[in-house]
């Protein structure tokens, strides 16, 4: 772009407007789920048997069979129609980024040569996509390209546009999952069952464990125009190169500021669509980073809270169009600034009630409490190295351990109070139990605030470490270290299932003692001490940002590896082969192809980068450095024309300097444009994924740093109205 036209598409987005919202005429409890296909809308639409068959499918495990299938189909078709729906498609979640449908009319031949609607629950239920486009692993063959998706009752179907939406999993031809759903729903059903037997110790009434999700999504918003004239965040959705902005977050302004009206019209028109199609939203507010804002929903079950994260993301892409914007989901999409996470809110509760709330008056209350939480931390330490692997990404990777998000090493905060009660249990012995009501009582003190009309808050005590990827918040941990652009499931999946396994080997521990006589309670609180000291290494109120905590934590055991696609291996550690064996979630088939993708998807995502980063320096920058070089060389001789050589020598001093630098920086870049080329050659000549995946990190991706800094220098002396790249300045702050 020529910089004529880099000022012009500044100055349009400068002059936009706000899109007019409608005011819906209903309030938020009213619309709230007018497009989802809920129990109520069921029962409306379907006969009572049907209804209840569905509830024993959506409730339990029974399966729905086709005659029942039909029927449900035939309500939904019609439900779907009187909203104007016209196509259905299935709705999955493929192992790409994103989700992804395949879109059919509910129109087939009549066989009177006219049309007529209509959609079986054969549709519903079960579909063939074409298969081979997507990533598999090698787990099926490109002749053998059929995958089935299959629809997932319990998350209901929704009408989008024209078309109605049917959740499903997706798995190959043998068996094997394609998909995040299907295991997720798997992870879930082993932590239900593991986690059920363990509350039953304390409540005999508990029938089943519910794992809990409140996601937190942090985006950016760039004006349309200037995220056009950005190659390089129109395909690698971050920015490659750019000098830092003389003001972006030193002032911390940005945070809970105002909202721009611009920005406020999005928002009111994404939360009226993501309301309409029963996502919870609850609030909204701006982040650290100018452009950068956050969506939070009331927590929901987890494999529903991962659909509506899904769809919220695709939601947010397509409103932010309408706006005038682009959504940039991406976890580092400009330098020096925060990036987006995605944090994961995660909790058990039991049909009959909650199972990490703060303890309350009840010993046996806060028994239960302890050792769901002692259950969860050992299973996080076990499996430490898993969870970090279960959340990186190329993109994820440039936001961890830059002090500013998590660091990347797993540990969890507890907080003083936990920690005191956690120790105190340590130290007690097994008949401590009718003590521990004392201790756990408070978990809110009241606070005196000397000012008038302000009533007295409870403050929890359960102070916030905003370092910690891991930290227990009052009633439930926040997994804090998930990507902003990261399907939900993946963190989800290995948390739940690794929990599940240290529930189970719990149970048969304490079986193990109550079969020899020992008092049950007796039995639960040894468990829970030997478990106290056993994960003790992963509990870390400190500074994660600080030096002392890497070596401290390379101390205790804890995986300190920075690497990603070494990071990836821990998948096929012993430990977690077992893990994901025993909880019935993967195969070692499954972990291995999935790791091939993750190694793929690593290497990919670099070499465009890399492609990318050597183009626009070749074609864009050089070219205008020069040319601004020749500009300074010009003046230089002129200075000579008019001037005594020694004035004229005095005068161009900067000029000369300005060339200097120029000559070298150029020279910097050209020459490691060439060595990024190279280095990618040899790392496409490598067989191996993983191998392949190692060589893209330790050799290519640096260089685009090192060149990085010489352009971004470079953008600081070229004269701005040559620079043909929209600055940080520019895009940040929106009017
Ligand atoms: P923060 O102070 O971390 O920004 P917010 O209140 O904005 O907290 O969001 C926290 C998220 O945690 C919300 O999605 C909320 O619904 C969710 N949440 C609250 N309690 C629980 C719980 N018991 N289990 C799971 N998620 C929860
Ligand atoms: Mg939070």
């Amino acid at each position: 772009m020529s910089s004529t036209l880099r000022f012009q598409v500044v100055g349009e987005a400068f002059k936009k407007h706000p899109v007019e919202v409608p005011t819906p005429a209903e309030r938020p409890s009213e619309f709230f789920g007018k497009y989802v296909f809920s129990r109520k809308k069921m029962a409306a639409y379907l006969t009572p048997e049907v209804y209840a068959k569905m509830v024993d499918v959506m409730d339990g495990d029974a399966t729905l069979d086709l005659t029942t299938a039909d029927a449900v189909a035939a309500g939904m078709k019609q439900w779907a129609m009187e909203l104007g729906a016209t196509h259905t498609t299935h709705w999955f979640q493929p192992l790409t980024e994103g989700t992804a449908e395949k879109h059919d009319g509910f129109v087939v031949h009549d066989g009177q040569g006219g049309m007529i609607e209509e959609f079986t629950g054969k549709q519903l239920v079960q579909q063939e996509p074409d298969a081979s486009s997507f990533p598999s692993g090698g787990i099926r063959s490109t002749f053998e390209a059929r995958g089935y998706s299959a629809w997932d009752p319990a998350s209901p179907v929704f009408v989008m546009g024209d078309t109605l939406m049917i959740p499903t999993v997706f798995i190959a031809y043998t068996g094997e999952a394609l998909d995040y759903k299907a295991p997720l729903k798997k992870a879930l059903r082993a932590v239900d069952h593991a986690a059920t037997a363990v509350a039953q110790l304390f409540y005999p009434d508990v029938r089943k464990v519910i794992s809990n999700l409140g996601w937190e999504q942090e985006y950016f918003l760039v004006d349309e125009g200037l995220y056009a004239a950005r190659p390089d965040l129109l395909m690698t959705g971050r920015t490659l190169m750019g000098h830092d902005s003389a003001k972006n977050q030193q002032m911390d302004d940005h945070y809970f500021g105002n909202i721009p009206e611009r920005v406020a019209a999005f928002m009111r028109d994404l939360e009226i669509q993501a309301l309409e199609l029963g996502i919870p939203c609850k609030t909204r507010h701006n982040e650290a980073a100018p452009n950068q804002f956050e969506l939070a929903p009331i927590f929901e079950e987890t494999n529903l809270a991962v659909d509506h994260n899904m769809l919220l993301m695709m939601l947010m892409k397509r409103v932010a169009r309408k706006h005038g914007f682009r959504c940039l989901l991406h976890e580092k999409p400009f330098a020096g600034i925060n990036g987006s996470g995605k944090h994961n809110n995660w909790s058990l509760a039991t049909d009959t009630g909650v199972l990490l709330h703060a303890p309350g008056k009840e010993p046996l209350e806060n028994l239960r409490f302890i050792t769901f939480i002692v259950e969860t931390l050992l299973a996080v330490w076990r499996h430490n190295g898993l969870l970090k692997a279960s959340i990186v990404s190329a993109s994820n990777a440039h936001r961890l351990g830059l002090g500013e998000a998590p660091p990347a090493i797993i540990s969890s905060f507890l907080g003083k109070q936990l920690s005191d009660v956690l120790d105190y249990v340590e130290h007690s012995d097994d008949n401590a139990f009718t003590e521990l009501s004392e201790l756990t009582k408070s978990s809110k003190h009241g606070l005196r605030l000397d000012i008038p009309q302000v009533p007295e808050l409870l403050i929890d005590n359960t102070y916030r470490n905003r370092t910690s990827p891991f930290a227990f918040t009052g009633n439930r941990f926040e997994f804090r270290a998930v990507g902003a652009e990261a399907n939900c499931a993946s963190a989800m999946i290995a948390l739940n299932a690794a929990v599940a396994e240290t529930l189970l080997d719990f149970r048969k521990r304490v079986d193990a003692l109550t079969v020899n006589g020992m008092d049950t309670m007796k039995a639960v609180l040894h468990t829970v001490r030997e478990d106290i000291v056993a994960c003790r290494p992963i509990h870390f109120d400190g500074n994660g940002y600080s030096d002392e905590w890497k070596a401290e934590a390379a101390r205790r055991g804890l995986d300190t590896e920075a690497s990603v696609p070494l990071i990836i291996d821990r998948y096929l550690d012993p430990d977690s082969v077992e893990m994901f064996n025993r909880t019935h979630v993967f195969t070692l088939a499954e972990l291995q192809a999935r790791n091939e993708i993750k190694w793929e998807t690593y290497t990919k995502k670099i070499q465009i980068e890399a492609r990318i980063f050597g183009d626009l320096c070749m074609n864009h920058i050089i070219p205008v450095a020069t040319r601004y070089q020749s500009q300074l060389i010009d003046s230089v001789h002129k200075m000579k024309a008019i001037f005594p050589a020694e004035t004229a020598a005095k005068l161009s001093i900067n000029n000369v300097s300005l060339i200097q630098q120029i000559s070298e920086h150029t020279s910097f870049i050209t020459e490691n444009v060439a060595r990024l080329i190279d280095a990618r050659r040899v790392a496409n000549r490598i067989e191996s994924v993983r191998q392949r995946a190692i060589a893209y990190h330790d050799t290519v991706a640096p260089l685009i740093e090192d060149i990085r800094r010489h352009v971004d220098k470079l953008e600081l002396i070229v004269d701005d109205e040559l620079w043909p790249l929209p600055k940080y300045r520019e895009m940040l702050f929106i009017r």
